[in-house]
């Protein structure tokens, strides 16, 4: 039998994390969520067709619980009320997801954006608005006519036979650190730093035709397979790096404080090649797809804004989809 006094302490404990609760719960970053869904809301639809009418439920991890905001009522979580920053309903449940996750879930029948608090991420401000918006597009994909029969095709040409879950996507042995793969990249890079240094439209379709011969080459040089996990990342994670840039930029026009977000983010493309280039695509694995990916995403735009509906049918294949503009 538990003594009187294990039993004092702990309900002493427990109304420590009740009060913990209580005064912490104002420093979630509820206008941070709620400024994130709302660029979604306002912007997301122009971006990529139904976005808007997604329901963009969060799961926010805390120190203390997870609060799964704006999604239908799940096992194992406690209605909380209605959320007054987000207007949305709120429940929670005790902590199980890393304090700095920042990654879409499927938590029982609804996919959610799961993100972890500023201080976990090292992101606050607009730059964590970002960081949810992002995750918020990659649950947004989830639901793209189209999406999961591509990432099944891909996952069935490429995960190895006894792989049980999705880790394959983030363990896929390419070659990264070979001298190939770097000689492979390096006139990709060159073409991509005179298309986004170029000021007019004239001189950017010109680097596109330079970077798409060079992408093609790349291919060659390195394979087919490895290929399509580049392609993979670069339609997954390069889309959704493109999305955070083109969300800011739609933000700063009404609004100068996503102004430095925006320019952050354009700016950083280039700045991320050159230390791709410095450090070595081994140091950098599949972060690397991150960057190509979006400048191709941006690449796309520049050509054709309409892309953007071709997407979701065939979201891996952005050097198709180059291509097709360029005919
Ligand atoms: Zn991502």
């Amino acid at each position: 039998m538990m003594s009187p006094r294990i039993s004092l302490l702990l309900s002493a404990s427990a109304l420590l994390a009740a009060c913990a609760t209580t005064l912490n719960a104002p420093t979630l970053p509820m206008v941070d969520t709620h400024a994130a869904r709302t660029m979604v809301a306002v912007h997301g639809e122009a971006l990529w067709p139904g976005w808007a009418e997604d329901d963009r439920a969060v799961l926010l991890v805390a120190k203390e619980a997870e609060y799964l905001l704006c999604a239908p009522q799940q096992q194992g979580f406690v209605a909380v009320g209605t959320e007054p920053v987000t207007g949305c309903s709120r429940q929670t449940r005790p902590v199980q997801t890393p304090a700095d996750i920042a990654a879409p879930s499927e938590i029982g029948d609804v996919l959610v954006a799961s993100i972890g608090l500023p201080d976990a991420l090292g992101a606050d401000g607009i730059d964590w608005q970002l960081t949810l918006a992002h995750e918020l597009f990659h649950s947004w994909q989830d639901r793209m006519p189209g999406y999961n029969a591509a990432v099944m095709e891909v996952t069935s040409r490429l995960a190895p036979a006894d792989a049980g879950d999705a880790g394959w996507m983030l363990t896929y042995p390419f070659p990264y650190a070979e001298a190939a793969t770097a000689e492979a990249f390096a006139p990709m890079a060159a073409a991509a730093h005179t298309y986004l240094a170029a000021t007019d439209q004239a001189a950017r379709r010109a680097a596109i035709v330079d970077y798409l011969a060079a992408r093609h080459a790349a291919e060659a040089q390195i394979g087919h397979e490895d290929w399509l996990y580049y392609e993979f990342q670069a339609g997954q994670e390069g889309v959704a790096r493109w999305t955070e840039l083109a969300l800011a930029q739609r933000m700063a026009q009404d609004d100068p404080r996503y102004v430095d977000a925006f320019t952050e983010r354009r700016g950083g493309l280039a700045t991320s090649l050159r230390a791709i280039d410095r450090q070595g695509i081994g140091m950098w694995r599949r972060n690397v797809f991150y960057v190509y990916g979006a400048i191709e995403a941006d690449m796309l735009d520049t050509l054709d804004p309409v892309w953007r509906l071709d997407y979701p049918a065939r979201p891996f294949a952005l050097g198709e989809h180059l291509q097709q503009r360029l005919d």
